[in-house]
């Protein structure tokens, strides 16, 4: 596979660069030929024009492209507005094959079943390159479809653009079916020969706190934990809503979770309700985390995954970039991500509206990703990959200060949220029993209450316990051993309702208790008292002499009151009292 970068100037120069490919496959084995055409010039008889010089001067070549926000070439931005790159193909097994449709949600399904179609047919396909229009397209359901292609084809690609990023425009053509500013394209790639890796590198790096999208509508995000989006901006990391929104955002997009992958996306703008415009679909119900992007750590991981690709030994590669990558280095530095890829072999690409891989399967629609399918034929012809050639920098073992700054970050939100928890649970439990204390042992009757509704098709019960002639242990024994007989007690307490699930014990108050038991298992609330007055009287103390507790246990009648039933309860428990404690009294 061989790669030759052309620019489109003028007639005169192409045409001598074409003459120049002509030579080498005089010269060499050469087999098929692709170009590959992107194009920031957004007039599209220029690119037309040079569509019908290829038709004319090499018709036996196949051609496709789009327009672009800008170009890649030799890992640089280009300077050329067209770019044409041909690869020639030099293994007579390669097989390619290119279809083009008109594009819309609508019949992005059929697009698929077709594209299928031809995968089915030719069993040669492992790769499938594409661009497409996608601007004002939501591409959930392309992507579920292509999720379903046969299992073993790669798919890659990106989105036409256009240099100027708010306007809509944009198109895609191919050799034989004209030019569509609806469309897609996709180049079938394969052959017992041909062998293509594909992967995806953000760089961005993703902070542990995660946010719920409570509300969402394709791309626009209203609502992360029950709050307008934009508050996570303007909460977390002061970014106002002003012309400087975007670049601002930027540096902090957001990571969604699909598929166990993690997905950038960029916030374009905010809207009257604080809701947020979005790069591509978000989803309800899925997990957000908001990520920080710094040129230092993004080339640093490149290096790192840079060097699976040069492991490949690719001899050419695609870059698919993401415009909003320019636009966060922008001009003067946006080709150091992708400069260091030249070594490895000649790359070329596009800055696109939004990046497609598959992974694992899935389809995926990535912002502001670098998508890299390094390709080759035949086996690799030197023994050992090169070193990839990172950033001068990867030699330091020094650490990026915002390493360290997100390093505090995360340990102090691990402390504070070890902090929330430990103090949510203090919240709502007895200090010296360890059972729930008054407050949340009402709640929870009051939750079982309403969970029975009026019907009271659902049982409740009660057991209220207080110890019996407990002055006297505080009196004689002294308070520290009075303490001793509470926790027996409440040991008792939890040991018994363990039995019965759903059951629960609180301290409601001095050496008062209640036991609350509800469904099926509030049947069982007698014997439950009973158990728990049995096993209380044979418990031993250190001087005092074993205690006894008095039991009242009731039901709750059809639609009553939490305090009607306590009251009753309470009754009971006096009418054990006076029947001469350490009994059980039930009232219905
Ligand atoms: P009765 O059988 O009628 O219940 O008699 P009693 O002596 O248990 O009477 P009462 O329920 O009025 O007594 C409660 C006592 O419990 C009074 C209070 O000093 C003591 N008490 C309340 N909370 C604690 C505690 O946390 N530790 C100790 N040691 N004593 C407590
Ligand atoms: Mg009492
Ligand atoms: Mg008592």
């Amino acid at each position: 596979m061989k790669q030759f970068h052309l620019i489109y100037e003028n007639d005169k120069r192409f045409l001598e660069q074409l003459e120049e490919i002509r030579c080498w496959c005089s010269e060499n084995t050469a087999y098929k030929k692709v170009f590959r055409i992107y194009s920031d010039d957004m007039n599209t008889e220029h690119i037309a024009h040079v569509c019908e010089l290829l038709d004319r001067e090499m018709p036996e070549a196949l051609y496709f492209g789009c327009t672009s926000n800008a170009n890649i070439q030799d890992g640089s931005l280009a300077e050329a507005q067209i770019l044409a790159t041909c690869t020639v193909f030099e293994y007579e097994t390669t097989q390619t094959l290119l279809l083009q449709y008109p594009f819309t949600e609508a019949n992005a399904k059929e697009v698929v079943d077709d594209l299928k179609e031809y995968c089915r047919k030719n069993s040669w396909v492992n790769s499938v390159e594409m661009v497409a229009t996608i601007m004002d397209m939501s591409m959930k359901g392309f992507c579920d479809e292509m999720s379903t292609l046969r299992e073993d084809i790669q798919v890659f690609g990106g989105g036409a653009f256009n240099p100027n990023m708010d306007d809509e425009f944009a198109v895609v053509f191919s050799k034989g079916s004209g030019m569509l500013d609806h469309g897609i394209v996709f180049l079938l790639l394969g052959g017992e020969d041909f062998h293509a890796y594909s992967t995806f590198i953000s760089g961005w790096k993703p902070l542990k706190r995660r946010f719920r999208i409570t509300k969402a509508d394709k791309e626009v995000l209203y609502e992360l934990d029950g709050k307008p989006a934009f508050d996570v901006y303007k909460r977390f990391l002061n970014i106002e809503k002003n012309e400087n929104f975007f670049s601002n955002t930027l540096e902090f997009p957001l990571f969604l979770e699909r598929d166990g992958v993690n997905i950038l996306r960029c916030p374009l703008s905010v809207n009257e309700d604080d809701s947020l415009v979005m790069s591509s679909d978000m989803e309800e119900n899925a997990y957000v985390k908001i990520a920080y992007g710094d040129p230092e750590t993004i080339l640093r991981s490149i290096w790192q995954d840079g060097q699976k690709i040069s492991d490949f030994q690719p001899e050419i590669i695609q870059t698919f970039s993401c415009a909003a990558r320019r636009a966060f280095w922008g001009d003067q530095n946006i080709s150091k991500e992708t400069v260091m890829f030249k070594d490895v072999a000649p790359t070329s690409g596009f800055y696109t509206h939004g990046e497609f891989i598959r992974i694992g399967g899935a389809m995926l629609n990535f912002n502001v990703t670098l998508v890299i399918a390094a390709m080759r034929e035949g086996e690799p012809r030197e023994t050992a990959a090169r070193e990839f050639c990172g950033p001068t920098f990867k030699k330091l073992d020094k650490i990026p200060m915002i390493w360290r700054f997100v390093s505090f970050i995360e340990a102090s939100t691990a402390e504070l949220e070890a902090m929330n928890r430990l103090l949510s649970i203090t919240a709502i439990t007895d200090g010296l029993t360890r059972l729930y204390n008054r407050a949340e042992t009402e709640r929870r009757i009051h939750d079982a209450l309403q969970e029975c509704g009026e019907s009271g098709d659902r049982k409740v019960a009660l057991i209220m316990l207080d110890i019996d002639n407990f002055k006297r242990v505080n009196d004689v024994y002294g308070h520290r051993e009075g303490d001793m007989v509470i926790i027996a007690l409440s040991n008792v307490l939890r040991k018994v309702t363990a039995r019965y699930p759903g059951a629960i014990a609180g301290r409601w108050g001095g050496e008062e208790f209640m036991v609350m038991m509800a469904g099926e298992q509030a049947d069982g609330a007698v014997k439950a008292a009973e158990q728990i007055r049995e096993l209380f009287a044979s418990e031993t103390f250190e001087s005092a002499e074993p205690q006894t507790v008095s039991v009242g246990v009731t039901f709750r009648h059809d639609s009553e009151s939490i305090d009607s039933l306590c009251n009753r309860v309470d009754k009971a428990l006096y009418q054990a009292k006076g029947n001469g404690k350490n009994r059980v009294e039930k009232l219905d």
